[in-house]
């Protein structure tokens, strides 16, 4: 099975587009989501237009903050500011990575916890912890319903898909490994896979005998960013392999971290490189930002 999250993808944002319209009409606005963009990076311009074009196709409203590549602290500070405190916004997105000099790390603090759309603050991240509700990061919540559709064995192109019936599945008795400790993605969603009774085993740049530690393991999440560093041939025959990682190779083509061809006759689910975990981020990110819209007018976060 090839886990299609393009196509997975836009049956989020179609039920996205569904309930933004109903909260629209009750609310009297649609979610906003406000967009943060430093610099000149063309990666980062390529995909903030891919969210702000998902965010129009899902209904959401956007709002812009370009600063130039000379920018300093206090006015990325100050656009931050100002989207916190704009009643019409609600969730987030400043994109990574910051031109150099700029400190990401305290600047995605200073994002108010309830706006967070990319669930990257630190209020956040010790709501995961401690399995308390709050905003998840998008990468490793994709990742998550992709291992989802792959345990539902429900077929994604059929017209009685529903994604209401595609339920978080128990992975119970299952052998987890993430490759990649990031905060970004590696951390969280070792976390998320615990939280669904996985056996979880984090391997980094550190790991000794990375092929045995994946050999053994019924889900694999490769998060690194080395162009098929997971071989096919470790690939446990049956299991669910997520490759997060992408990495631009010869002609711009995107290359993941794991060995596709070979990797796709063992695993019995695989993501692909491009259009599997990419697309799922973005639309995560839609949740999220309709998630916080909905816990703001309701006072619940
Ligand atoms: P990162 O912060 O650079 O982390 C990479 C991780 O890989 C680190 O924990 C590192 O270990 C580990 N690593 C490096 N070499 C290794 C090796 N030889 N064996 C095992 N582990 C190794 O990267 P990131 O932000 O997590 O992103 C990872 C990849 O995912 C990148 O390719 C990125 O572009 C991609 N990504 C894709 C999406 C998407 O939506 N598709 C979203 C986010 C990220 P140490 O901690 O020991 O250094």
């Amino acid at each position: 099975m090839i886990l299609d999250g393009k196509l997975l993808a836009r049956k989020v944002e179609e039920h996205l587009k569904v309930q933004v319209r109903e909260l629209a009409a009750q609310f009297g606005r649609a979610p906003g989501l406000g967009v943060i963009l430093v610099g000149d990076n063309p990666a980062s311009h390529a995909y903030v237009g891919t969210k702000k074009k998902v965010a129009a196709r899902s209904g959401l409203e956007s709002f812009d903050a370009t600063l130039p590549a000379n920018s300093n602290y206090a006015d990325v500070a100050a656009a931050i500011d100002r989207f916190n405190q704009d009643a019409r916004i609600d969730g987030i997105l400043m994109q990574l990575p910051l031109p150099k000099g700029l400190d990401a790390e305290n600047l995605l603090e200073r994002i108010l916890p309830e706006k967070d759309s990319d669930g990257l603050h630190s209020s956040n991240q010790g709501k995961l912890m401690r399995g308390q509700p709050g905003v998840r990061p998008c990468t490793p919540v994709g990742c998550m319903k992709l291992i989802d559709l792959a345990l539902s064995g429900k077929d994604l192109s059929s017209p009685s898909f529903s994604l209401s019936t595609l339920s978080p599945a128990s992975l119970k008795g299952k052998r987890a490994v993430v490759i990649g400790r990031s905060i970004l993605v590696g951390k969280p969603l070792a976390l998320l896979l615990l939280e669904r009774d996985a056996t979880v085993t984090v391997a980094h740049s550190k790991t000794a005998n990375l092929a045995e530690v994946v050999r053994e393991a019924d889900v694999v999440v490769a998060a690194v960013g080395m162009p098929n560093l997971v071989k096919g041939e470790w690939i446990k025959p049956g299991a669910i392999a997520i490759d997060v990682g992408t990495t631009r190779g010869d002609e711009g083509k995107l290359v993941g971290d794991i060995e596709f061809e070979i990797a796709k006759k063992r695993a019995a689910a695989i993501t692909p490189v491009p259009g599997g975990v990419g697309p799922m981020t973005v639309a995560m990110l839609m949740v999220n930002t309709v998630e916080n819209f909905i816990a703001r007018n309701r006072g619940v976060r």
